[in-house]
């Protein structure tokens, strides 16, 4: 199972006229686990909208047959929301996609990560993709929004530290070999990639969550094999004994 695969997976049309762009977009997007259909103009983006509902609708306003602010309204009023995506950066543009409704707005040129991290906030805000959280005795990874807590502080990590701890968490006590979390959580080889960066990663992770990074609780070190994620007790009650 891979760490996209533990995540809901959003209904997505993106509506760009550019194909680059759109095949950037689209890329980002499945790369994070959405399920995406395209447009590159307002007619066919309102075909796919009268057969089936998107969860949320990645849109251009600049295109070719007419002003996406129209289909914004639109796809507002039918209570999808909208990441608004254009190359209108000026106030008014901006303000007025807000005031439409928009969820988000990004000017381009924009980040495919950050794309993808807004697209996963709007579906949640809507509240169809519900992310139970992982994690407890005090640590909290919210895969909605993509935030990890620790004691109720929040503790900054990486993308991909992000996607580690959720890869692990999701399978408390199941021990995953440093290929295995390359291939999951890389999508990566040991031919193209050195275990050691999972073993960099982890070290990163303990400095940031554990209460003592020289004797991990958490993410436990299992003789060779590799990693396993400890889910924490209480305060309090004992700790299982270190392997
Ligand atoms: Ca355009």
């Amino acid at each position: 199972m891979t760490s996209q695969s533990l995540r809901p997976a959003p209904r997505v049309l993106v509506v760009e006229d550019a194909e680059p762009v759109r095949g950037l977009i689209v890329r980002a997007l499945v790369g994070d686990g959405c399920r995406v259909t395209e447009a590159s103009t307002a007619a066919e983006a309102r075909a796919v909208l009268s057969e089936s509902k998107p969860q949320v609708v990645v849109l251009d306003l600049g295109l070719p047959d007419e002003s996406g602010l129209d289909l914004l309204g639109e796809v507002i009023t039918g209570g999808v929301p909208v990441v608004v995506l254009t190359s209108r950066g000026e106030e008014r543009d901006r303000v007025l996609g807000l005031e439409l409704g928009a969820d988000e707005y990004m000017v381009k040129p924009f980040l495919p990560r950050e794309l993808a991290i807004r697209v996963r906030r709007a579906a949640t805000r809507a509240g169809l993709t519900p992310t139970p959280e992982l994690g407890g005795g005090g640590l909290v990874i919210d895969r909605g929004t993509r935030e990890v807590s620790m004691d109720g502080s929040t503790v900054a990590v990486t993308d991909r530290e992000f996607d580690l701890l959720v890869h692990m968490a999701s399978s408390p006590r199941r021990v995953f070999s440093r290929d295995d979390l390359l291939r999951d959580v890389w999508r990566s080889s040991p031919d193209w990639q050195s275990a050691a960066t999972v073993t960099e990663h982890v070290h990163r992770l303990r400095a940031k969550l554990e209460r003592d990074p020289v004797h991990p609780t958490l993410i436990v070190t299992v003789g060779r094999a590799g990693y396993r994620f400890e889910p924490r007790r209480p305060a309090g009650e004992p700790s299982q004994p270190l392997t």
